[in-house]
């Protein structure tokens, strides 16, 4: 392991302190740990004005050279991927570090063969096989610039993607598996290209031995095209600022950005981030659950791990199949020790039945990690006393696809952690809360909008195709800051705690709540498995408080159970943020990466369901017709 790990309290303090100090010569030590086919010239160059950022300029490289051909000389048989199949009968698949590196030259060599150059955008629909991770790098391998669409969006959700990105091919498979049930990919690729004019190449990995509708001229089976091809392909050189890929933003608040990251910044703030949060060590089995669609998946599954030549799991399945121990099955099956994964799956696995977490003995667990969303008190603790049996630390770890990796997050045994609160920023990361006019708010216990005031390497440089969006979206609410979307507060001790995003904060009577903290009160009623509030105009107090709430059962008597929980609300938080309606539900309109998408709640809750907007995106579109037909 690289020499930029931070070992105690002291050392992050140190370098905390010399990343503000001297931040150049911070990240110039760091990125001087990896492989560069040129040194850069100018360590970082920035304004948030237009925005213009460049880091590590003049610079030369592949990230891919860092992620495999550097370890092969010492780490050439060491596990580097390890893929366990959703269904736990099939066989699982191990890849050393040799194995991975001639799979990915022998898939990038296909993908020279039909066509693809470096700067060329590649749209990936691929479920969670191998053969997606060797796709991703492939293209990062030739130049060409990725931009995987989890496998589970629609063919409208695509098509916008493809379009916006001007791809010219799609890497795909003829199906997935998700859990119990086989959904036909290449059939929801064929209706978005009925859309898509750019792309004119389709190549279809085998995963389900399905027949599929093959357009000739334009698709051709990966198998096929892989026969005889060389399992060697030099890396191309890439400037520190050229583009590594695009990935679109989840679409929980709108039209979906292309979100770009670049090759040097990136590949530097991947590794730093994934081996010290994690306090990675040499031989450590580490997984991560989230789907290589997402950010966390690009940063923290893939790039980070390999950066770090670490072995990493990834697996095709669910946590619920073929019943809800899977997780903690997989964790035993592979000694794993470092497991990441988001609060949505963790309360989903609440719901269950305890002995599905007892049964197993969770031995080999030293860090478990959590991403995506506030994690609520209760799910917090649940996580840490059944999975991390109160002996690993949890960290809590805050961040956006526009951030690259993790900002502000617990270092694993190093700095403080506290339920529900992502902690201390990283060193490098300077975060500042402002209040709605932009000044800064000093002191702590008080709430403000997350901001940034200096650029670190993995920062977003430009939403693809218009830089203007870029700038408006997250340069120009405050002069000179880099605005998150989210509210956080600082508690006594400086510890962030993120409220999250400032469109969700309700206003009742002058008294600002966001919607995780009462969210978190009515998780804590015993009855109530997970729940989503929103505002709603409210004649005498500005804002109401409309609260949807899964049931583990469905109650006998709904007036009790809702005046249990306003009774657990009053007690937590206080009369003020009582719920003035509570809807039981089934379900929550989520976005696939299990986000609730609460603009469609807060549309019902208003009483005006006559434009949803897009809800392409979302996991099970059925149950917002429950949910407006159960509207109070
Ligand atoms: P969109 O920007 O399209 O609405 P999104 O914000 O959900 O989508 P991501 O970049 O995947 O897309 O998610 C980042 C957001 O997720 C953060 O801005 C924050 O609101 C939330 N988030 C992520 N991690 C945490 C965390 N540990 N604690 C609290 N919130 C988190
Ligand atoms: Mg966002």
């Amino acid at each position: 392991m690289p020499n930029i790990q931070i070992k105690t309290y002291q050392e992050y303090e140190e370098a905390y302190k010399r990343s503000i100090d001297d931040p150049e010569g911070f990240w110039s030590d760091i990125a001087s740990t990896f492989t560069w086919r040129k040194k850069w010239n100018t360590t970082l160059e920035w304004n948030f004005e237009e925005p213009n950022i460049k880091w590590f300029k003049g610079g030369r490289l592949n990230i891919t050279e860092n992620c495999l051909d550097r370890h092969l000389k010492t780490r050439g048989n060491k596990l580097a991927l390890i893929w366990e199949p959703n269904d736990p009968k099939e066989r699982f698949v191990r890849y050393t570090y040799r194995e991975l590196h001639e799979k990915v030259c022998q898939f990038a060599n296909v993908l020279k063969k039909n066509g693809v150059k470096k700067g060329d955008r590649v749209c990936i629909y691929m479920p969670m096989i191998p053969e997606l991770a060797f796709a991703t790098l492939a293209c990062a391998r030739i130049g060409a610039i990725h931009s995987v669409i989890f496998a589970g969006f629609s063919a409208v959700a695509m098509s916008d993607r493809i379009n916006d990105a001007q791809a010219s091919i799609v890497l795909t498979s003829d199906g997935l598996n998700r859990g119990a049930k086989q959904i036909p990919v290449k059939r929801v690729v064929d209706e978005a290209l009925e859309k898509c004019p750019s792309v004119n190449k389709v190549i279809v990995v085998e995963r389900l031995g399905w027949a599929v509708n093959m357009v000739e001229g334009r698709d051709v089976w990966y198998h096929d095209e892989v026969q005889g091809v060389s399992k060697d392909c030099p890396a191309e050189e890439m400037d520190s600022e050229d583009m590594l890929f695009i990935l679109y933003t989840s679409g929980s608040t709108g039209k979906p950005k292309g979100v770009v990251h670049t090759c040097g910044g990136y590949m530097v703030y991947a590794q730093y981030t994934f081996s010290n949060v994690f306090q990675v060590q040499e031989n450590d089995i580490y997984w991560c659950t989230a789907d290589i669609g997402w950010i966390t998946g690009h940063t923290y599954l893939l790039y980070g791990p390999l950066l770090s030549g670490s072995t990493s799991l990834m697996f095709e399945g669910v946590p619920s199949y073929p019943d809800m121990g899977r997780f903690w099955q997989v964790v035993d099956k592979f000694g794993v020790n470092i497991f990441y994964t988001a609060p949505t799956a963790i309360r989903s696995l609440m719901g269950g039945d305890i002995d599905d977490v007892l049964s197993y003995s969770l031995d080999s667990l030293k860090v478990l990690g959590s991403v995506g969303e506030p994690i609520n008190e209760e799910a917090w603790h649940w996580y840490h006393t059944h999975v991390g049996k109160e002996r690993c630390p949890l960290v809590d770890t805050w961040w956006q696809t526009e951030t690259g990796g993790i900002m502000i997050s617990t270092i694993a045994g190093i700095t403080p952690m506290k339920p529900s609160h992502a902690a201390l920023p990283l060193p490098g990361i300077q975060p500042i809360l402002v209040d709605t006019e932009g000044n800064e708010i000093t002191e702590n216990e008080v709430e403000g909008h997350l901001c940034m005031k200096f650029p670190w390497p993995g920062i977003i440089r430009t939403t693809y195709g218009d830089h203007e969006r870029c700038r408006l979206s997250y340069f120009s609410t405050y002069k000179g800051l880099y605005f998150t979307g989210d509210g956080a507060k600082r508690d006594k001790d400086g510890l962030y705690r993120i409220i999250g995003r400032v469109d969700d904060v309700i206003n009742v009577s002058g008294h600002r709540f966001g919607t995780a903290e009462i969210e978190d009160a009515i998780n804590h009623n015993d009855h109530v498995v997970e729940s989503a509030v929103v505002g709603y105009p409210h004649d005498v107090k500005g804002q109401g408080i409309y609260a949807f709430v899964i049931c583990k059962e469905v109650p006998e008597r709904e007036d009790y159970l809702r005046a249990e929980i306003i009774e657990t609300v009053v007690e937590k938080i206080g009369k003020i943020a009582k719920p003035d309606k509570i809807q039981i539900v089934s379900g929550l309109p989520k976005t696939r990466s299990g986000k609730i998408m609460r603009r469609i709640l807060r549309k019902v809750a208003e009483g005006d369901t006559s434009n949803l907007g897009d809800t392409s995106t979302l996991l099970d579109p059925d149950v917002v017709d429950e949910i407006k037909a159960g509207a109070l």
